[in-house]
């Protein structure tokens, strides 16, 4: 089996409600060897229906705060915890997060990330198998194993945060700054692009 393969879901109908809900399943993007991977809860509609992870509002997001770390959408892995849209975007359930983790566990095992960057509650509770306060815990590092294999993870609150409220900008793109110099992917001109918005 190829990496590819060991990426992609192309069927799967172990959750009925996620497969009536669906337009297609969205698996993650970006380098299999990438050393930093941002994993997201679930697809959205935007998500569903271009068949990648963050590409709405949430996406741009992430990507301009990708970017005043030096960073290119297409040079990070992007994932989310299940592949399949949940019904009116509620979150996934236990069920059916547990019948995805096979796929994400698969995944992070091809790509071996330096750091995994949870993005808000639901993946930061799935990987770390605890109840997380993200607001107080964003920008932790942790190590957890996951299928036995140690992992740095850092949480960090979800995108969309920022957009309901503007104080989660800043714990946001502190959290992936840091993430990227964890990863050692940082931007040496990082502090230095930072400014030159201003
Ligand atoms: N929110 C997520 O958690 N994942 C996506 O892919 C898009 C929005």
């Amino acid at each position: 089996m190829g990496a590819m393969e060991d990426c992609c879901v192309t069927e799967c109908t172990r959750c009925p409600a996620l497969v009536d809900s669906r337009s297609r399943i969205v698996n993650g993007v970006g380098p299999e060897d990438a050393d930093l991977l941002f994993v997201g809860e679930g697809p959205g509609a935007n998500e569903d229906e271009h068949g990648e992870p963050f590409v709405g509002r949430s996406g741009s997001v992430l990507d301009d705060t990708l970017r005043t770390a030096g960073l290119d959408r297409s040079d990070v892995r992007i994932t989310n915890c299940v592949r399949c849209r949940p019904p009116e975007n509620r979150d996934p359930k236990t069920d059916e997060l547990a019948n995805c983790r096979r796929y994400l566990e698969r995944e992070l095992a091809t790509v071996d990330p330096e750091v995994i960057v949870t993005l808000g509650k639901v993946p930061s509770e799935h990987l770390l198998e605890r109840s997380v306060a993200v607001t107080k815990e964003a920008g932790d590092l942790e190590e957890v194993r996951i299928d036995g294999v140690p992992r740095r993870l850092l949480i960090s609150v979800h995108p969309a945060a920022t957009l309901y409220d503007r104080s989660q900008a800043e714990p946001f793109e502190n959290a992936v700054q840091r993430a990227a110099e964890l990863a050692g992917v940082a931007d040496s001109e990082g502090g230095q692009s930072r400014l030159d918005g201003f």
